[in-house]
């Protein structure tokens, strides 16, 4: 069956298969994945440190293969990249998220944010924009509820094209996060003249005790330009318990919740309603 919220992927290698060998596998199994139904979205919970309760989800690609398990994004995103099926699995996606969205809006959940993973290649489609329009308008999601999540190098390598983007984005409405803050070398000079709301500080500087002066130093840094922070991969209460005394505003990690299906989701939220 479909997992239960842990992030414990199976190996698709039985053996000593080369990577060459996978790769091609995966290729292929990939190929016509999308009309198979075998991808699905787990939705990560991200609190509010003020009050604890949730404020919004990350939707994470799932892939469940017949055979070959479910497979890491890590493994398989990087093959659809490089094939160009993340155009068509990209819009499948926000499709997907919005959609959800809509029947939760119905549904009378309390409304979260959700945040959607932009691949730099997504970003290099010259219809991106005119894509994006198209499906909030046919799944009538509200801009102000959705947010991107671009990761730093791909902004800095494709900075000039990427900035144009944005900046369009966020005119319609919609947030704009740094995906893996401090992994990529921004100076703030460059944050300053990007088109960003918002900062998810990569989980190596939370996890790692000695990483905490670039971590304080990230967050006075967001605090000078107004971006909201959000802190990634928290596992400990210690952590969570650091983050707040620092005056960061969001976090998200295994310690507040794994990544859920969206029956999951829906306990978890309701769980939190009756607290
Ligand atoms: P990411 O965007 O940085 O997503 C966060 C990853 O960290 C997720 O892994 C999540 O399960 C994991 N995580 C969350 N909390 C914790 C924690 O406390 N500890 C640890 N060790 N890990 C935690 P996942 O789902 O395996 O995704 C891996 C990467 O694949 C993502 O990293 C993202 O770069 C990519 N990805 C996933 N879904 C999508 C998607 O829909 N579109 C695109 N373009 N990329 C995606
Ligand atoms: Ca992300
Ligand atoms: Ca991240
Ligand atoms: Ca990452």
């Amino acid at each position: 069956g479909k997992q239960q919220g842990k992030n414990t992927y199976r190996f698709y290698t039985t053996d000593m298969e080369s990577d060459i060998t996978n790769n091609i596998r995966l290729k292929m199994e990939l190929r016509n994945a999308l009309e198979k139904n075998q991808f699905f979205i787990h939705y990560q919970p991200k609190v509010s440190l003020e009050s604890e309760q949730i404020e919004g989800v990350e939707a994470l690609l799932r892939w469940e293969h017949e055979e070959l398990g479910l497979v890491s994004p890590n493994e398989f995103i990087p093959v659809i990249e490089e094939t160009g099926m993340i155009h068509a699995i990209g819009e499948w996606i926000l499709k997907t998220v919005c959609t959800q969205h809509k029947v939760w809006r119905d549904q009378g959940y309390p409304t979260l944010k959700v945040a959607v993973n932009l691949s730099p290649i997504q970003l290099k489609d010259p219809d991106i924009i005119e894509k994006i329009t198209d499906i909030l308008q046919e799944t009538n999601m509200e801009p102000e509820w959705l947010e991107f999540e671009i990761t730093e190098t791909s902004l800095i390598e494709n900075k000039k094209e990427a900035t144009k983007i944005l900046k369009k984005l966020r005119k319609m409405g919609i947030r704009i996060a740094i995906d893996d803050f401090g992994t990529g070398y921004s100076s703030l000079h460059l944050l300053k003249r990007l088109p960003v709301d918002i900062l998810k500080i990569d989980r190596a500087f939370i996890q790692d005790n000695d990483d905490h002066a670039i971590l304080e130093s990230i967050l006075e840094m967001a605090k000078k330009l107004q971006l909201t922070v959000v802190a990634e991969g928290v596992e400990t209460k210690e952590q969570l318990d650091y983050l707040k005394d620092q005056y960061c505003q969001e976090a998200q990690g295994f310690f507040i919740s794994h990544p859920l299906s969206k029956e999951k989701l829906e306990s978890f939220v309701n769980a939190q309603l009756s607290r």
